[in-house]
Protein backbone atom coordinates (compact mmCIF):
# COMPACT_ATOMS: atom_id res chain seq x y z
CA UNK A 1 0.00 0.00 0.00
CA UNK A 2 1.35 3.61 -0.74
CA UNK A 3 0.69 6.22 1.13
CA UNK A 4 -0.27 9.56 -0.30
CA UNK A 5 -1.66 13.31 0.12
CA UNK A 6 -5.03 13.01 -1.05
CA UNK A 7 -7.39 10.31 -3.18
CA UNK A 8 -10.53 12.08 -4.52
CA UNK A 9 -13.39 9.70 -5.51
CA UNK A 10 -16.44 10.61 -7.83
CA UNK A 11 -17.91 10.18 -11.73
CA UNK A 12 -14.73 11.03 -13.69
CA UNK A 13 -14.93 13.78 -16.52
CA UNK A 14 -11.05 13.70 -17.77
CA UNK A 15 -11.91 15.37 -21.15
CA UNK A 16 -9.19 13.55 -22.27
CA UNK A 17 -11.60 12.23 -24.84
CA UNK A 18 -15.21 12.08 -24.23
CA UNK A 19 -15.72 9.10 -22.26
CA UNK A 20 -16.09 9.23 -18.52
CA UNK A 21 -15.54 6.54 -15.36
CA UNK A 22 -18.46 6.01 -13.03
CA UNK A 23 -17.32 5.24 -9.50
CA UNK A 24 -13.57 5.91 -10.47
CA UNK A 25 -11.04 7.52 -8.13
CA UNK A 26 -7.70 10.15 -8.35
CA UNK A 27 -4.42 9.51 -6.48
CA UNK A 28 -2.77 12.68 -5.87
CA UNK A 29 0.55 13.29 -4.38
CA UNK A 30 3.39 16.33 -3.93
CA UNK A 31 0.60 18.00 -6.35
CA UNK A 32 0.82 15.67 -9.44
CA UNK A 33 -1.77 12.93 -10.19
CA UNK A 34 -0.54 10.05 -9.83
CA UNK A 35 -3.00 7.49 -10.48
CA UNK A 36 -6.65 7.28 -11.73
CA UNK A 37 -8.78 5.06 -12.51
CA UNK A 38 -11.60 2.40 -10.87
CA UNK A 39 -11.72 3.32 -7.32
CA UNK A 40 -11.55 -0.31 -5.99
CA UNK A 41 -8.16 -0.68 -7.78
CA UNK A 42 -6.85 2.81 -6.50
CA UNK A 43 -8.03 2.40 -2.84
CA UNK A 44 -6.31 -1.28 -3.16
CA UNK A 45 -3.24 0.35 -3.99
CA UNK A 46 -3.19 3.32 -2.03
CA UNK A 47 -3.99 5.20 1.41
CA UNK A 48 -4.45 8.75 1.80
CA UNK A 49 -4.00 11.37 4.21
CA UNK A 50 -7.54 13.20 3.17
CA UNK A 51 -9.91 10.84 1.30
CA UNK A 52 -12.74 13.19 -0.69
CA UNK A 53 -15.50 10.99 -1.24
CA UNK A 54 -17.93 12.29 -3.63
CA UNK A 55 -19.29 8.96 -5.20
CA UNK A 56 -23.33 11.29 -6.03
CA UNK A 57 -19.98 14.29 -8.04
CA UNK A 58 -18.53 14.61 -11.09
CA UNK A 59 -14.58 15.50 -11.25
CA UNK A 60 -13.51 17.51 -13.66
CA UNK A 61 -10.55 19.43 -14.67
CA UNK A 62 -10.65 22.88 -13.01
CA UNK A 63 -11.94 25.56 -15.38
CA UNK A 64 -9.11 27.99 -17.45
CA UNK A 65 -10.45 31.65 -17.32
CA UNK A 66 -8.07 32.17 -20.64
CA UNK A 67 -8.79 36.45 -20.76
CA UNK A 68 -9.94 38.81 -17.46
CA UNK A 69 -8.63 41.67 -15.62
CA UNK A 70 -8.86 40.91 -11.98
CA UNK A 71 -7.01 44.06 -10.81
CA UNK A 72 -11.20 45.41 -12.01
CA UNK A 73 -13.11 43.87 -9.73
CA UNK A 74 -14.52 46.81 -8.22
CA UNK A 75 -15.61 48.23 -11.12
CA UNK A 76 -18.30 45.68 -11.18
CA UNK A 77 -20.92 46.97 -12.62
CA UNK A 78 -19.89 51.06 -13.20
CA UNK A 79 -20.34 51.18 -17.00
CA UNK A 80 -23.62 49.79 -17.43
CA UNK A 81 -24.76 52.95 -19.85
CA UNK A 82 -21.75 52.92 -21.58
CA UNK A 83 -23.11 52.09 -25.89
CA UNK A 84 -19.63 50.38 -27.11
CA UNK A 85 -15.73 49.78 -26.37
CA UNK A 86 -14.75 53.09 -26.71
CA UNK A 87 -17.46 55.06 -24.68
CA UNK A 88 -17.06 52.48 -22.08
CA UNK A 89 -13.17 52.86 -22.31
CA UNK A 90 -13.19 56.56 -22.58
CA UNK A 91 -16.18 57.58 -20.43
CA UNK A 92 -16.43 55.44 -17.83
CA UNK A 93 -12.96 52.99 -16.87
CA UNK A 94 -10.02 55.34 -18.26
CA UNK A 95 -11.20 58.30 -15.91
CA UNK A 96 -11.81 55.82 -12.84
CA UNK A 97 -9.03 53.98 -13.25
CA UNK A 98 -6.88 57.43 -13.22
CA UNK A 99 -8.51 58.42 -9.71
CA UNK A 100 -8.22 55.03 -7.81
CA UNK A 101 -5.76 52.57 -9.51
CA UNK A 102 -3.15 51.87 -6.62
CA UNK A 103 -1.61 48.18 -5.08
CA UNK A 104 -4.52 48.73 -2.31
CA UNK A 105 -7.16 48.82 -5.51
CA UNK A 106 -5.39 46.25 -7.34
CA UNK A 107 -4.28 43.46 -4.49
CA UNK A 108 -7.90 43.61 -3.09
CA UNK A 109 -9.95 43.83 -6.23
CA UNK A 110 -7.78 40.87 -7.15
CA UNK A 111 -9.18 39.29 -3.90
CA UNK A 112 -12.25 39.40 -4.84
CA UNK A 113 -11.76 38.05 -8.15
CA UNK A 114 -10.27 34.72 -6.87
CA UNK A 115 -12.86 34.25 -4.49
CA UNK A 116 -15.64 34.47 -7.17
CA UNK A 117 -13.32 32.47 -9.61
CA UNK A 118 -12.68 29.35 -7.34
CA UNK A 119 -15.99 29.37 -6.52
CA UNK A 120 -17.02 28.20 -10.10
CA UNK A 121 -14.31 26.10 -9.99
CA UNK A 122 -11.84 28.27 -12.26
CA UNK A 123 -8.34 27.05 -11.33
CA UNK A 124 -5.73 28.74 -13.50
CA UNK A 125 -6.68 31.92 -15.33
CA UNK A 126 -4.62 34.53 -17.73
CA UNK A 127 -4.80 38.39 -16.75
CA UNK A 128 -4.03 41.76 -18.18
CA UNK A 129 -4.08 44.73 -16.06
CA UNK A 130 -1.52 47.23 -13.99
CA UNK A 131 -0.06 46.94 -10.52
CA UNK A 132 0.76 42.88 -11.68
CA UNK A 133 2.88 42.65 -8.43
CA UNK A 134 -0.15 43.12 -5.99
CA UNK A 135 -1.96 41.15 -8.35
CA UNK A 136 0.59 38.23 -7.62
CA UNK A 137 0.58 38.27 -3.87
CA UNK A 138 -3.04 37.91 -3.88
CA UNK A 139 -3.37 35.45 -6.24
CA UNK A 140 -0.19 33.63 -4.42
CA UNK A 141 -2.25 33.79 -0.97
CA UNK A 142 -5.70 32.41 -3.24
CA UNK A 143 -3.33 29.43 -4.14
CA UNK A 144 -4.78 29.87 -7.67
CA UNK A 145 -2.60 29.27 -11.00
CA UNK A 146 -2.04 32.35 -13.21
CA UNK A 147 -0.68 34.14 -16.22
CA UNK A 148 0.05 37.76 -14.81
CA UNK A 149 0.64 40.41 -17.95
CA UNK A 150 1.31 43.55 -17.14
CA UNK A 151 -0.60 46.19 -19.20
CA UNK A 152 1.58 48.21 -21.15
CA UNK A 153 0.22 51.67 -23.02
CA UNK A 154 2.99 53.42 -23.78
CA UNK A 155 6.80 52.66 -23.58
CA UNK A 156 7.82 53.47 -20.34
CA UNK A 157 5.04 50.91 -19.06
CA UNK A 158 6.62 48.30 -20.89
CA UNK A 159 10.15 49.30 -18.88
CA UNK A 160 7.68 48.88 -16.12
CA UNK A 161 6.48 45.36 -17.73
CA UNK A 162 9.48 44.31 -18.40
CA UNK A 163 11.04 44.76 -14.81
CA UNK A 164 7.90 42.99 -12.94
CA UNK A 165 8.64 39.68 -15.41
CA UNK A 166 12.08 39.66 -14.02
CA UNK A 167 10.70 40.53 -10.19
CA UNK A 168 8.39 37.33 -10.95
CA UNK A 169 11.10 34.89 -11.53
CA UNK A 170 11.32 32.67 -8.81
CA UNK A 171 8.32 33.77 -7.01
CA UNK A 172 6.02 31.30 -7.53
CA UNK A 173 5.78 27.65 -9.57
CA UNK A 174 2.03 28.84 -10.17
CA UNK A 175 2.00 32.16 -11.29
CA UNK A 176 3.91 32.94 -14.77
CA UNK A 177 4.97 36.48 -15.77
CA UNK A 178 3.61 38.44 -19.19
CA UNK A 179 3.62 41.44 -21.19
CA UNK A 180 0.32 42.88 -21.88
CA UNK A 181 -0.15 45.52 -24.97
CA UNK A 182 -3.22 46.72 -24.69
CA UNK A 183 -3.91 46.72 -28.21
CA UNK A 184 -3.21 47.54 -31.37
CA UNK A 185 -5.05 50.88 -31.35
CA UNK A 186 -3.51 51.79 -28.19
CA UNK A 187 0.26 51.03 -28.28
CA UNK A 188 2.36 52.51 -31.30
CA UNK A 189 4.47 50.35 -33.55
CA UNK A 190 7.79 50.59 -31.82
CA UNK A 191 6.32 49.36 -28.14
CA UNK A 192 4.54 46.88 -29.54
CA UNK A 193 7.44 45.35 -31.19
CA UNK A 194 9.55 45.51 -28.02
CA UNK A 195 7.28 44.11 -26.16
CA UNK A 196 6.88 41.07 -28.28
CA UNK A 197 11.09 41.15 -28.43
CA UNK A 198 11.13 40.93 -24.41
CA UNK A 199 8.33 38.13 -24.97
CA UNK A 200 10.70 35.93 -27.20
CA UNK A 201 13.88 36.68 -25.18
CA UNK A 202 12.55 35.97 -22.14
CA UNK A 203 10.24 33.36 -22.98
CA UNK A 204 6.96 34.71 -21.10
CA UNK A 205 3.56 34.92 -22.96
CA UNK A 206 2.62 38.23 -24.82
CA UNK A 207 -1.54 39.07 -23.43
CA UNK A 208 -3.12 41.71 -26.47
CA UNK A 209 -6.60 42.54 -27.60
CA UNK A 210 -7.26 42.23 -31.01
CA UNK A 211 -10.01 42.39 -33.69
CA UNK A 212 -12.49 43.62 -31.22
CA UNK A 213 -14.68 46.04 -32.64
CA UNK A 214 -15.53 46.63 -36.36
CA UNK A 215 -14.16 50.18 -35.75
CA UNK A 216 -10.74 48.78 -34.73
CA UNK A 217 -10.30 47.41 -38.19
CA UNK A 218 -11.61 50.12 -40.43
CA UNK A 219 -9.27 52.70 -38.59
CA UNK A 220 -6.64 50.50 -38.69
CA UNK A 221 -6.61 49.76 -42.90
CA UNK A 222 -7.44 53.39 -43.26
CA UNK A 223 -4.21 53.68 -41.23
CA UNK A 224 -1.78 50.97 -42.33
CA UNK A 225 -3.76 49.46 -45.38
CA UNK A 226 -3.57 46.58 -43.76
CA UNK A 227 -5.80 43.88 -41.41
CA UNK A 228 -5.18 43.28 -37.97
CA UNK A 229 -3.08 39.86 -38.45
CA UNK A 230 -1.33 41.54 -41.46
CA UNK A 231 -0.13 44.70 -39.76
CA UNK A 232 0.80 41.93 -36.98
CA UNK A 233 2.88 39.95 -39.20
CA UNK A 234 4.40 43.52 -40.39
CA UNK A 235 5.80 44.28 -37.08
CA UNK A 236 6.59 40.54 -35.98
CA UNK A 237 4.06 39.88 -33.44
CA UNK A 238 2.97 36.80 -33.81
CA UNK A 239 4.05 33.48 -32.16
CA UNK A 240 3.26 30.98 -30.28
CA UNK A 241 3.65 32.71 -27.12
CA UNK A 242 0.67 35.49 -28.21
CA UNK A 243 -2.41 34.80 -26.66
CA UNK A 244 -5.03 37.27 -28.43
CA UNK A 245 -8.20 38.45 -26.66
CA UNK A 246 -11.36 38.77 -29.01
CA UNK A 247 -10.35 38.28 -32.61
CA UNK A 248 -14.80 38.65 -33.60
CA UNK A 249 -13.94 40.59 -36.38
CA UNK A 250 -10.98 37.94 -38.09
CA UNK A 251 -11.92 37.57 -41.62
CA UNK A 252 -10.76 33.64 -43.13
CA UNK A 253 -7.79 34.83 -44.23
CA UNK A 254 -6.85 36.55 -40.90
CA UNK A 255 -7.66 33.41 -38.87
CA UNK A 256 -4.96 31.56 -41.29
CA UNK A 257 -2.44 34.03 -40.42
CA UNK A 258 -3.08 33.68 -36.71
CA UNK A 259 -3.16 30.14 -37.48
CA UNK A 260 0.23 29.10 -39.07
CA UNK A 261 1.72 31.35 -36.31
CA UNK A 262 0.75 29.24 -33.67
CA UNK A 263 -0.78 32.46 -31.62
CA UNK A 264 -4.08 31.30 -29.53
CA UNK A 265 -7.31 32.89 -29.17
CA UNK A 266 -9.60 33.41 -26.46
CA UNK A 267 -13.66 33.81 -26.77
CA UNK A 268 -15.14 36.53 -24.53
CA UNK A 269 -18.24 35.68 -25.35
CA UNK A 270 -20.66 37.52 -22.28
CA UNK A 271 -18.26 40.80 -22.86
CA UNK A 272 -18.64 40.96 -26.83
CA UNK A 273 -22.16 40.54 -26.41
CA UNK A 274 -22.31 43.28 -23.12
CA UNK A 275 -20.38 46.32 -25.51
CA UNK A 276 -21.68 45.32 -28.73
CA UNK A 277 -18.76 44.12 -30.09
CA UNK A 278 -20.09 41.10 -32.52
CA UNK A 279 -19.57 37.21 -32.56
CA UNK A 280 -16.57 35.38 -32.33
CA UNK A 281 -16.30 32.50 -35.21
CA UNK A 282 -15.22 30.12 -32.72
CA UNK A 283 -15.38 26.81 -35.03
CA UNK A 284 -13.73 28.87 -37.78
CA UNK A 285 -10.56 29.46 -35.67
CA UNK A 286 -10.27 25.75 -34.39
CA UNK A 287 -10.32 24.58 -38.57
CA UNK A 288 -7.56 26.91 -39.07
CA UNK A 289 -5.62 25.37 -36.34
CA UNK A 290 -6.05 28.19 -33.67
CA UNK A 291 -6.23 26.67 -29.81
CA UNK A 292 -9.04 28.39 -29.02
CA UNK A 293 -9.75 28.99 -24.68
CA UNK A 294 -12.44 30.96 -23.26
CA UNK A 295 -12.63 33.46 -21.00
CA UNK A 296 -15.22 35.97 -18.97
CA UNK A 297 -13.23 39.01 -19.53
CA UNK A 298 -13.19 41.65 -16.82
CA UNK A 299 -15.80 42.34 -14.38
CA UNK A 300 -16.41 45.74 -15.78
CA UNK A 301 -17.85 44.40 -19.00
CA UNK A 302 -19.24 40.82 -17.96
CA UNK A 303 -20.05 41.52 -15.01
CA UNK A 304 -19.21 37.98 -13.30
CA UNK A 305 -16.07 35.94 -13.67
CA UNK A 306 -18.43 32.80 -13.72
CA UNK A 307 -17.28 29.75 -15.48
CA UNK A 308 -20.70 28.16 -16.15
CA UNK A 309 -22.53 31.65 -17.05
CA UNK A 310 -19.79 31.71 -19.52
CA UNK A 311 -20.15 28.11 -20.96
CA UNK A 312 -23.45 28.73 -20.86
CA UNK A 313 -23.26 32.02 -23.15
CA UNK A 314 -20.78 30.60 -25.41
CA UNK A 315 -22.58 27.86 -26.32
CA UNK A 316 -25.96 29.91 -27.05
CA UNK A 317 -24.13 32.62 -28.73
CA UNK A 318 -22.67 30.43 -31.14
CA UNK A 319 -26.40 28.96 -31.47
CA UNK A 320 -27.43 32.40 -32.54
CA UNK A 321 -25.25 32.17 -35.95
CA UNK A 322 -26.82 32.43 -39.08
CA UNK A 323 -26.09 30.75 -42.70
CA UNK A 324 -22.59 29.91 -42.42
CA UNK A 325 -21.39 33.05 -40.39
CA UNK A 326 -20.29 30.33 -37.48
CA UNK A 327 -21.22 26.99 -35.67
CA UNK A 328 -23.00 25.69 -33.09
CA UNK A 329 -20.81 23.97 -30.51
CA UNK A 330 -21.49 20.90 -29.31
CA UNK A 331 -21.56 20.51 -25.06
CA UNK A 332 -18.69 18.06 -25.18
CA UNK A 333 -16.84 21.16 -27.32
CA UNK A 334 -17.86 23.96 -24.91
CA UNK A 335 -16.34 22.01 -21.68
CA UNK A 336 -13.10 21.47 -23.83
CA UNK A 337 -12.65 25.38 -24.30
CA UNK A 338 -12.90 25.95 -20.40
CA UNK A 339 -10.74 23.17 -19.75
CA UNK A 340 -8.06 21.34 -22.05
CA UNK A 341 -8.25 23.83 -24.90
CA UNK A 342 -8.31 26.67 -22.72
CA UNK A 343 -4.68 25.02 -21.28
CA UNK A 344 -4.07 24.83 -24.99
CA UNK A 345 -4.45 28.07 -25.56
CA UNK A 346 -2.47 29.62 -22.57
CA UNK A 347 0.51 26.70 -23.63
CA UNK A 348 -0.26 24.99 -20.69
CA UNK A 349 -1.64 21.93 -21.83
CA UNK A 350 1.44 19.65 -20.93
CA UNK A 351 0.51 20.49 -17.10
CA UNK A 352 -3.30 21.24 -16.88
CA UNK A 353 -6.57 21.13 -18.59
CA UNK A 354 -7.38 17.41 -17.87
CA UNK A 355 -7.42 14.63 -15.43
CA UNK A 356 -4.26 12.77 -16.65
CA UNK A 357 -1.18 11.38 -14.71
CA UNK A 358 1.60 13.22 -14.93
CA UNK A 359 -0.42 16.14 -14.62
CA UNK A 360 -0.94 19.03 -11.97
CA UNK A 361 -3.98 18.18 -9.50
CA UNK A 362 -6.24 21.16 -10.40
CA UNK A 363 -9.72 19.88 -10.27
CA UNK A 364 -12.49 20.40 -9.03
CA UNK A 365 -15.87 18.49 -7.56
CA UNK A 366 -19.60 19.54 -8.45
CA UNK A 367 -22.83 18.44 -8.12
CA UNK A 368 -24.50 15.78 -10.46
CA UNK A 369 -27.80 14.99 -8.45
CA UNK A 370 -29.48 18.58 -7.55
CA UNK A 371 -32.54 18.50 -9.29
CA UNK A 372 -31.96 21.35 -11.54
CA UNK A 373 -29.95 19.19 -13.39
CA UNK A 374 -31.62 16.68 -13.81
CA UNK A 375 -32.70 14.76 -15.40
CA UNK A 376 -29.72 14.11 -17.24
CA UNK A 377 -29.03 12.12 -20.32
CA UNK A 378 -25.80 13.74 -21.57
CA UNK A 379 -22.97 14.55 -18.91
CA UNK A 380 -21.78 17.35 -21.07
CA UNK A 381 -24.89 18.77 -21.71
CA UNK A 382 -26.25 18.78 -18.30
CA UNK A 383 -22.69 20.48 -17.07
CA UNK A 384 -23.12 23.37 -19.63
CA UNK A 385 -26.65 24.10 -19.80
CA UNK A 386 -28.33 22.49 -16.12
CA UNK A 387 -25.24 23.53 -13.95
CA UNK A 388 -24.25 26.52 -12.23
CA UNK A 389 -21.13 27.95 -9.91
CA UNK A 390 -23.57 27.01 -6.89
CA UNK A 391 -23.35 23.27 -8.11
CA UNK A 392 -19.29 23.47 -7.72
CA UNK A 393 -18.81 21.75 -4.08
CA UNK A 394 -14.38 21.08 -3.71
CA UNK A 395 -11.69 23.09 -5.41
CA UNK A 396 -8.38 21.39 -5.31
CA UNK A 397 -5.63 23.23 -6.61
CA UNK A 398 -1.56 22.27 -7.39
CA UNK A 399 -3.02 19.09 -4.94
CA UNK A 400 -4.24 21.67 -2.34
CA UNK A 401 -7.85 22.02 -0.92
CA UNK A 402 -8.28 25.67 -1.79
CA UNK A 403 -12.62 25.44 -0.75
CA UNK A 404 -14.42 22.38 0.82
CA UNK A 405 -17.58 21.96 0.20
CA UNK A 406 -18.30 25.40 -0.49
CA UNK A 407 -16.21 26.99 2.14
CA UNK A 408 -13.36 28.85 1.31
CA UNK A 409 -10.11 27.68 3.18
CA UNK A 410 -7.49 30.00 1.43
CA UNK A 411 -9.03 33.29 1.15
CA UNK A 412 -10.97 32.44 4.74
CA UNK A 413 -8.48 34.59 6.50
CA UNK A 414 -9.31 37.68 4.06
CA UNK A 415 -12.87 37.84 4.16
CA UNK A 416 -13.80 40.25 6.75
CA UNK A 417 -11.06 43.10 5.28
CA UNK A 418 -12.02 42.30 1.96
CA UNK A 419 -15.71 43.52 2.74
CA UNK A 420 -14.27 46.19 4.49
CA UNK A 421 -12.16 46.92 1.29
CA UNK A 422 -15.46 46.61 -0.96
CA UNK A 423 -17.21 49.04 0.93
CA UNK A 424 -14.59 51.60 0.99
CA UNK A 425 -14.33 51.78 -2.59
CA UNK A 426 -18.11 51.75 -3.24
CA UNK A 427 -18.87 54.15 -1.25
CA UNK A 428 -15.49 56.48 -3.01
CA UNK A 429 -16.99 55.50 -6.69
CA UNK A 430 -20.41 56.31 -5.76
CA UNK A 431 -19.75 59.56 -4.26
CA UNK A 432 -18.00 60.89 -7.19
ZN1 LIG B 1 -10.03 42.36 -21.95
Amino acid sequence: MQHIDLIVQGTLVPMQGKDILEDGAIAIHQGIIKALGPSAAIMATYSAQTTLAAQDSFVLPGFVNGHTHVGMSFLRGVADDAQDLQSWLQDYIFPLEKKFLSEDFVYWSTTLACYEMIQSGVTTFADMYFFEYAAAQAVAHAGMRAILGETIFIMRDLVYAQEFCNALKGYSPLITAAVAPHSLYSCDAQTLMQAHDFSHTHDVPFIIHVAEQKNEILTLRKKTGLSPSEYMQSLVLLSPRVIIAHGVHFSDADLAIVGKSGASIIYNPTSNMKLGSGIARVKSMQEHGIAVGLGTDGTASNNALDAFAEMKTGALLQDLCVEDYCKPLTPFEVVKLATIDGARALKMDHKIGSLQVGKAADMIIMNRQDFAQLPSYDVYSQIVYASKSTDVQTVIIDGKIVMHKRRMVTLFDKVAQLRERIAHYQKAIKNI
